[in-house]
């Protein structure tokens, strides 16, 4: 029987574990956590549809709550994108994250997947151009554990990826333009004061480039600071000087933290890395850069992802898993998901390039409009030539940021090309010219 490993027990690889194990695969997730600290202590937005397509059954509705409505704010608050309800954020559900993972390990357990806490990781075994299994810390000693697939789910930094020979053509490290650092605390809410709408992302708040949010219960307030790591790490000078500015906005913002606290500087914010599989490898989730590339929302993309590389590895049956025949894995993913995150990538690359009075000009003379940023929600974008028109008019006077902006418009036209190009089957020479033409956008 095939030997599936999966190193890290993120959303993605669980996905996998659980299609595969129920088929008869002989799964092991390897986590260096502890099973009970698993998940942060607090909610995430995500779409019960994930779990449809996945074909994993819903978490308990005990443990979510549905999305409130949203807006985008400029830097200067004066500019509001309101989203449409129906069919973006509406589609989605806060969810307790700790709750999640538990759901994830029991659906695991049930379908016979082997799951592997307090262990950690130290590198790939590598041998004859392909992964043959992984290095790991068996107290003082080091282990090896032998795999024909190695599923790599276990993050930004992961210890796989990260170690994987360069002749393998699998980026190891992520640019720093698609890191992102937030800080995330929930404060008491003094008064029970709901603002309208009660989830508001602001851009570049206090002039940090990047995203922040508040989300107002009637208990608490939610808040995200976030930064590009691109433009320097998040400070927690950084930090505090926007919940001032968040307190002095939002009145009842208390100062009890009743949960999260904490800073991460490890969240991907980039589209699909150009290549995720090799011989005897798939990488899947944050590892494989499958996040919303303003946000880094990757749970959705995550649990999605899983199910493809299951049924690709399904379809291999008794055959060997090779850079080809995991091929469709990544193909098909990116022509039905990874797609639509490209646009909201350049966007995210525009916006490393710019300044807060720069956004605050353009959400002003609706450059940018609620249709473009819905693509966040996976929603196809379309610019018709009288927006392409207003976008180029109005876009001229900001001189310094217009190469961009027109730079991050080049994927609307792209887009069909890069589809079209992709290789359906795998061929190095294709492939090659294929991913030169992505990453050059
Ligand atoms: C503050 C914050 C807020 C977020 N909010 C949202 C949200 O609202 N909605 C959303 O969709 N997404 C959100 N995300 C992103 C989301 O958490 C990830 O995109 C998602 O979890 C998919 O990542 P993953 O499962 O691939 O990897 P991860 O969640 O990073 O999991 C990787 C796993 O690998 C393990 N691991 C790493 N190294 C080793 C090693 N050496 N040995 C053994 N194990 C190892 C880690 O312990 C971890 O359990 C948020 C992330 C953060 C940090």
């Amino acid at each position: 029987m095939k030997t599936i490993l999966v190193a890290g027990a993120g959303h993605g690889g669980l996905s996998a574990a659980i299609n595969l194990a129920r088929k008869g695969y002989d799964v092991t997730v390897i986590e260096k956590q502890k099973r009970e600290e698993m998940g942060y202590d607090w909610e995430d937005a995500i779409e019960l549809s994930a779990f449809d397509f996945a074909e994993i059954e819903r978490p308990d509705e005990s443990i979510y709550i549905k999305s409130h409505h949203m807006a985008y704010m400029s830097p200067n608050g004066q500019h509001v994108l309101k989203m449409p309800y129906d069919k973006g954020i509406g589609k989605r559900v806060h969810m307790e994250r700790k709750g999640l993972t538990k759901h994830m390990f029991a659906q695991a357990e049930k379908a016979g997947v082997k799951l592997v806490f307090e262990t950690e990781i130290l590198a790939p075994v590598i041998e004859r151009n392909a992964v043959k299994g992984m290095k790991i810390k068996d107290g003082d000693n080091e282990a090896i554990l032998r795999s024909d697939l190695l599923i790599d789910a276990a993050g930004l930094t992961s210890p796989i990826r990260t170690h994987l020979p360069s002749s393998f053509g699998i980026v190891r490290q992520f640019e720093e333009r698609n890191i992102f650092n937030a800080y995330r605390v929930y404060f008491d809410n003094t008064d029970g004061t709901i603002t309208d709408p009660p989830y508001n992302v602001t851009f570049f708040h206090m002039n940090k480039p990047g995203i922040s949010w508040t989300i107002t219960d009637e208990k608490f307030v939610d808040i995200i600071v976030g930064k590009f790591q691109m433009k320097g790490k998040l400070t927690m000078d950084e930090v505090n000087a926007s919940i001032d500015d968040f307190r002095s906005r939002y009145p009842y913002i208390g100062n009890k933290i009743l949960r999260g606290g904490e800073k991460i500087e490890s969240i991907p914010i980039s589209r699909m890395i150009s290549k995720i599989v090799h011989n005897g490898y798939a990488a899947v989730g944050d590892s494989a850069g499958m996040t919303i590339p303003l946000s880094g929302s990757g749970l959705v993309l995550s649990i999605m992802a899983g199910k493809y590389l299951a049924d690709c590895v399904l379809g291999i049956g008794d055959g060997e898993f090779t850079e080809k025949s995991l091929w469709p894995y990544e193909y098909n993913y990116f022509q039905e998901q990874g797609k639509n995150y490209l646009m909201l990538d350049a966007f995210k690359n525009f916006f490393t390039y710019v300044e807060a009075k720069d956004i605050d000009y353009i959400l002003k003379k609706k450059i940018l409009t609620e249709q473009q940023f819905s693509v966040a929600d996976g929603e196809p974008l379309v610019l018709p030539l009288k927006q392409i028109i207003h976008i180029v008019l109005n876009g001229l006077p900001v001189i310094e940021i217009f190469p961009h902006l027109i730079g991050a418009l080049a994927v609307v036209p792209a887009l069909p090309v890069i589809l079209k190009t992709m290789p359906k089957e795998y061929d190095e020479k294709k492939f090659k010219k294929w991913e030169k033409f992505y990453l050059s956008l």
